[in-house]
């Protein structure tokens, strides 16, 4: 699978454009910036190669940028998650950098709004701000303070910054329009009092810029070109603008570009309701296998290429919509089977006796040892070394005492193929006091050696196998979609309501021994049964990532 090269989209047009005008002086620089307060997931897999991806294509450079402006929820070990996450996806920030590394340049141009006029300290509490804010069609209503001189404005900003003031007392706003159409230009909040630690500069301030005040500021003081951000920044854009045209910048004037989110059918992106999913207990943490984020996503074996590939695919709109995730799995799974090893194993394990198999000289049952392709899509991949005996799990559903109409799989009397093993006829079985079938009896023919028939016979079926007495144990996870509903939420407006009770099982499955040597991390193909990823922590646990279906084709063709 070749690294696609992303479509043209109306991104790269306005770089184009600026470039084509010298706007920038032919400079791209762009950044990624998350707030530390939780992990990445599969909607910032978008943004980062949004960002990342088209600064590479125009020989600029992004950074890392953490929007740390709210000590209450932020802390340092999601700073380096986040790190981690994007190295894994493949792409490397030219600099980290904190909002909070430009607190004090954004303080010394708050006061010189207030200097100009543009800025005033306001006594209300934020509940009367908002409620002053008015509404679409409403004009504001102008706060008592608006109209305070420079000076005092000056005096309890510092006074602000001082500590002297407790929490939710005073804001500093900006001194815009009440009535202008667009809410965000309505005297929108600069500064808070918040009386916290921050995990970067400690207790060095008491007052916090808003997201909107560090925001523009912060791409101007980096040198950021293009300020790529999803939709629901597209109102804040007029005052992005604003605060830019009123500054003394020390260089050129950011822009600001909006793009739609990435959001997936059967999941959700919301990283409130991903929390409360950990500190409910729903998955097992941030990391679980049906997570929709990059560490759940990893761990479950989706490969960093496949996201790259698919978020390029896709392409780059100003159109909301949800994708299916069928379409992404259908990403991995064309990685993965140009990359995974192939294994057997049995997930349902039923025993089968070949009767008729030799013992050697010391009565010992005989094993033979068959050469099996790692990967046919990869000849490089070579081969390895498959034992065989005379007892082996095959998997339960493959054998039916009764055959329903177009089962083909074994039954007694029906000739079917081990996979590259031989061909074996079930003769009988064994059942418990129950009636449960727990083993059954076959012979195979020596003439079949390696799965065909020298008189050329046709079998309807290929099973795969493994030797009982090489056999090792493996814990196999399966996974069914995380939300039932399509759009989580759909129904109620809640998107937990939709929750799959069972979305995860658990089996103790049986093995090739060549799993025992499985990379931490590791996705293999099960024949027959999907691609599992070794868990990267506990060894011979594997996650299914995905089954062999291509569902997503299936969709399309439905579709028409
Ligand atoms: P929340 O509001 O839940 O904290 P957020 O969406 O604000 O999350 P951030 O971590 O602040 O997340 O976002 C970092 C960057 O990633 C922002 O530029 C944001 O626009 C982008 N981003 C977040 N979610 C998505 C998504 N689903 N699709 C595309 N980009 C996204
Ligand atoms: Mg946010």
């Amino acid at each position: 699978m070749t690294e696609p090269v992303a479509a043209n989209d109306f991104i790269r047009d306005i770089i184009r454009r600026d470039n084509e005008q010298g706007t920038y002086g032919g400079r791209v620089q762009t950044r990624f910036p998350p707030e530390p307060n939780g992990y990445l997931h599969i909607g910032h897999a978008k943004a980062i190669t949004v960002d990342f991806g088209t600064a590479e294509e125009f020989g600029g450079i992004c950074n890392l940028r953490l929007d740390d402006t709210n000590p209450d929820t932020e802390e340092t070990e999601f700073v380096d998650s986040i790190l981690a996450d994007i190295t894994w996806l493949g792409f490397h920030p030219a600099r980290l950098l904190h909002a909070s590394d430009y607190f004090e340049q954004l303080y010394q141009w708050a006061e010189y709004l207030v200097g100009q006029g543009l800025a005033y300290v306001d006594d209300q509490d934020t509940e009367t701000i908002s409620a002053q804010r008015g509404g679409f069609g409403r004009p504001g209503v102008d706060s008592p303070f608006r109209d305070r001189g420079a000076e005092e404005n000056l005096d309890l900003l510092r006074r602000m910054k001082a500590g002297e003031f407790a929490e939710g007392s005073r804001v500093l706003r900006a001194k815009i329009d009440m009535n202008h159409e667009n809410m965000a230009l309505r005297d929108p909040v600069m500064y808070r009092i918040r009386h916290s630690h921050h995990f970067r500069t400690g207790g060095d301030w008491c007052i916090y810029p808003t997201y909107d005040w560090a925001h523009g500021q912060s791409d101007a003081i980096e040198g950021v070109t293009h300020s790529i951000c999803t939709l629901e920044f597209d109102t804040h854009r007029p005052l992005y603008d604003w605060y830019l045209s009123h500054l003394p910048l020390p260089g050129d004037q950011p822009k600001q570009i909006e793009f739609a989110r990435l959001e997936f059918t059967h999941t959700i992106t919301s990283k409130r309701r991903l929390a409360k999913l950990v500190a409910d207990g729903t998955v097992d943490g941030w990391d679980d296998p049906r997570m929709p984020t990059l560490r759940g996503l990893r761990r479950r074996g989706y490969p960093a290429k496949a996201i790259r590939a698919f978020c390029a695919e896709i392409g780059t709109t100003r159109t909301n919509s949800r994708q299916n995730i069928e379409a992404l799995e259908s990403f991995v799974r064309r990685e993965l089977n140009a990359t995974a090893q192939r294994r057997m194993a049995v997930l349902h394990p039923l025993r089968l006796v070949l009767d008729n198999w030799p013992t050697d000289a010391s009565g010992e049952p005989v094993v033979e040892h068959f050469d099996v392709a790692n990967n046919p899509e990869n000849a490089e991949d070579g081969t390895r070394q498959v034992a065989f005996s005379g007892e082996l799990w095959i998997e339960a559903d493959d054998f039916a005492e009764v055959p329903p109409p177009k089962f083909f799989r074994l039954s007694v009397g029906r000739e079917v193929r081990l996979r590259g093993a031989y061909l074996v006829t079930a003769t009988s079985v064994d059942k418990d006091a129950d009636g449960t079938v727990v083993a059954v009896h076959a012979t195979y023919d020596p003439a079949t050696r390696g799965g065909d028939a020298p008189d050329g016979r046709k079998v309807k079926s290929t099973m795969h196998w493994v030797s009982a007495p090489h056999a090792v144990d493996i814990t196999a996870a399966l996974y069914e979609r995380l939300f039932t509903a399509a759009v989580p939420g759909d129904a109620t407006g809640e998107a937990l309501d939709d929750l799959n009770p069972n979305s995860r099982e658990i089996v103790p499955a049986k093995a090739e021994a060549a799993l025992a040597g499985a990379a931490p991390g590791e996705v293999v193909q099960f024949e027959r049964l999907g691609y599992f990823a070794h868990d990267p922590d506990q060894a011979l646990l594997f996650h299914r990532t995905v089954g062999l279906r291509d569902e997503w084709a299936a969709i399309q063709r439905r579709q028409g």
